[in-house]
């Protein structure tokens, strides 16, 4: 929920990806007003004829805060609820909203209402709650999680200390948290005194829950949008007073009105990819024995001998670590492609998702790729951490960690062939390929970046950085969609669309990630500007270098050629690529590539596909909102350390 106003876009570019080889939007019918072609392009969700097409999306607002004010009356609060949950029935339910769709509707419905723009994160909330109320309500108590914000304790003489999963509530009885939490406890809800939508998506894809009743600030809930909600989650919540994370309040009575309240229905309404998710994981827990059953390493002393110890590691790795986005994909397009069971919910839910093991095997060869790919990564990069623990080399030493790197790609060529009597010969054949050909692109993208980084070339233009993106990063996007696809049967009329697709969606990816860096990142322990350090070719270098004046082009080169304090370096390299508009023009090209995705995504003609295409880029190309202003307390007390929210 990046609140984005109607005005024009901040950033500008004149770096066009389309530029480089085949141009993504020449393949894409336009009408004569510029927007998408209209075989079953993205509708507006409200019904109406005169309703005008779904907006572009604009690019991220650099503040939002005059965006999220909480009416300041309780009276005016309950009238904007009350009109919200009517607004909310004419809505279209069959999938879910994005930000930028909830935006529109706010927009509209504070039009309706005559209250101003400040409000819009208010409404926003308001709306998305009676979108999911009846979803949310269906939902077992036992599926559901009360997710309450730390803020709301006794400042100061709250007992209870913090351990991995939030705070842990001692129910003293100083705050609201106690009397939530014992009645939440006693009908049987995960309770989570935390704020983050990363932790809170992790326990939802694990299975644990499947509605979520959230009490937070406004500036919280707005970073949930996308993680949590644009996946088909069924939520409703309660906005705090304020923002200021110390003693914050609420409205009491409206989490009551949700806490205790069941009332089940017959059918999902919303198109869900949790039970896709959840499929992914899946595969690595409880079906991973069956599916790759170990022979050398299946007994503890078997693991430890030297012929078990590669295959133990391997297989270690695979199982462990990762969000496993990529097989959801695999999994997801063949969902989508057979006819959307499962997103819909049509499929038996006392039996739950059960893909044939041929399907799962697949899937976890491009996790196997993926997961390879990783290992050599960190070597080449001499990276130290991976999904929060010590990287491979520096555990099991270089040698060994290049041996399963390899070991996880003949495994993954193994478990396609593997599905080839399920698949038939052709369908395997072809999955192989698209496979082979993105482990050749990932090569020749991690080579181009290697020869840069061993020679660098201060001429570097924006577009090579992308080039290397467009290498580096979609190939795999790419095997996984077109396996999933291919493994339906039908796939002539997405050979084009797949790649220029998936090209779009690596490349914004991967400057996201840039962006990102520059923020540190807590999961795998970095601070900022990691990327300047190991001397690697990004888009923001390549941007800074274009607008540089001559002055501060040889300041960014004896930046990098130096070996100095980091903090001092990454600061002035800070200061330049802001001088020089990098960090804004990398997000106008985010936004190009979210444009360019979503329009290819229009011309989809299989509601399903397309439906899952625009998922795909609301997930990976979402943004996070703005930094809390507890995130801005802890990230004042350190100029480049970036810390998130409890998690
Ligand atoms: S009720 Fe729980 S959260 Fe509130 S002050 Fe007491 S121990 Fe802290």
């Amino acid at each position: 929920m990046d609140i984005a106003t109607n005005s024009s876009s901040a950033a500008s570019s004149n770096v066009d990806m389309a530029d480089s080889n085949t141009s993504s939007l020449e393949t894409v019918q336009t009408k004569p007003n510029g927007t998408a072609s209209t075989n079953g392009s993205r509708e507006n969700p409200i019904h109406s004829e005169e309703d005008a097409p779904r907006p572009k999306k604009k690019n991220r607002r650099k503040s939002t805060a005059h965006l999220k004010a909480v009416p300041e009356t309780l009276s005016l609060r309950e009238f904007i609820k009350a009109d919200a949950e009517v607004f909310a029935k004419k809505l279209d339910k069959t999938h879910a909203f994005n930000r930028n769709d909830l935006e529109k509707w706010a927009r509209e419905f504070l039009e309706q209402i005559d209250q101003p723009e400040k409000y819009l994160g208010y409404a926003m909330v308001m709306i998305g709650n009676y979108f999911w109320k009846k979803q949310f309500l269906a939902t077992p108590f036992e599926r559901r999680m009360l997710l309450l914000p730390h803020c709301l304790k006794h400042a100061e003489g709250c007992p209870a200390e913090y351990d991995d999963f939030g705070l842990d509530c001692e129910k003293c009885g100083a705050c609201s948290i106690a009397d939530y939490k014992v009645r939440a406890d006693q009908l049987g809800y995960k309770v989570l005194v935390a704020e983050g939508s990363p932790i809170v998506l992790k326990i939802i894809v694990e299975g644990y829950v499947d509605g979520i009743l959230g009490v937070a600030c406004l500036n919280v809930l707005e970073k949930a949008i996308d993680k949590v909600l644009i996946a088909g989650v069924p939520s409703f919540a309660v906005p705090l007073h304020s923002g200021d994370c110390k003693n914050t309040s609420l409205d009491e009575a409206w989490v009551w009105e949700v806490l205790d309240k069941y009332e089940p229905i017959e059918e999902q309404e919303t198109r869900s990819y949790i039970p896709l998710m959840r499929s992914s994981v899946d595969l690595f827990t409880n079906r991973f024995d069956e599916l790759l059953p170990r022979v050398r390493s299946n007994t503890p002393e078997k693991a430890k001998s030297p012929l078990g110890l590669t295959e133990q590691v391997a297989f270690d790795w695979l199982a462990n670590g990762g969000k496993r986005f990529r097989p959801f994909i695999t999994l997801a397009a063949y969902d989508a492609a057979t006819g959307g069971e499962i997103v819909n919910g049509r499929h038996d839910r006392e039996q739950g998702v059960n893909f044939s093991p041929a399907v799962c095997k697949v899937a976890m060869a491009i996790e196997a790729f993926h997961k390879a790919s990783l290992i050599h990564d960190d070597i080449q990069d001499n990276d130290l951490y991976r999904y929060g623990r010590e990287t491979l080399h520096r555990t099991h030493g270089t040698g060994s960690a290049i041996n399963i790197g390899d070991y996880l790609i003949g495994l993954g060529y193994r478990l396609v062939n593997e599905s080839r009597s399920e698949l038939g010969s052709d369908v395997a054949c072809d999955i192989l390929d698209s496979m082979a050909a993105a482990h050749i692109k990932l090569c020749d993208g991690q080579g181009a970046e290697m020869a840069w980084q061993a020679a660098p070339d201060w001429n570097m233009t924006p577009l090579d950085a992308l080039q290397i993106y467009a290498l580096k990063t979609s190939p795999a996007f790419e095997a996984a969609l077109f396996s999933g696809i291919r493994m339906s049967g039908e796939i002539d009329a997405y050979r084009e669309m797949i790649p220029q697709f998936c090209r779009q969606l690596g490349v914004g990816f991967q400057i996201l990630n840039d962006l990102k860096d520059w923020r540190g990142d807590d999961d795998n322990k970095l601070v900022a500007g990691q990327d300047a350090l190991a001397l690697r070719p990004t888009v923001l270098l390549a941007l800074a270098l274009k607008s540089a004046t001559e002055e501060q082009r040889k300041e960014i080169r004896e930046i990098y050629e130096s070996t100095g304090n980091d903090l001092m370096r990454i600061g002035k390299l800070r200061r330049i690529f802001t001088n020089c508009g990098a960090f804004e023009t990398a997000e106008g090209l985010v936004e190009k590539s979210r444009e360019r995705s979503e329009a290819l995504a229009d011309a989809v003609e299989s509601d399903e596909i397309r439906q899952l295409l625009y998922f795909f880029v609301d997930s990976i190309l979402s943004e996070e909102g703005e930094p809390t202003p507890l995130e801005q307390q802890q990230a004042a007390g350190s100029m480049l350390v970036s810390l998130p929210v409890i998690s």
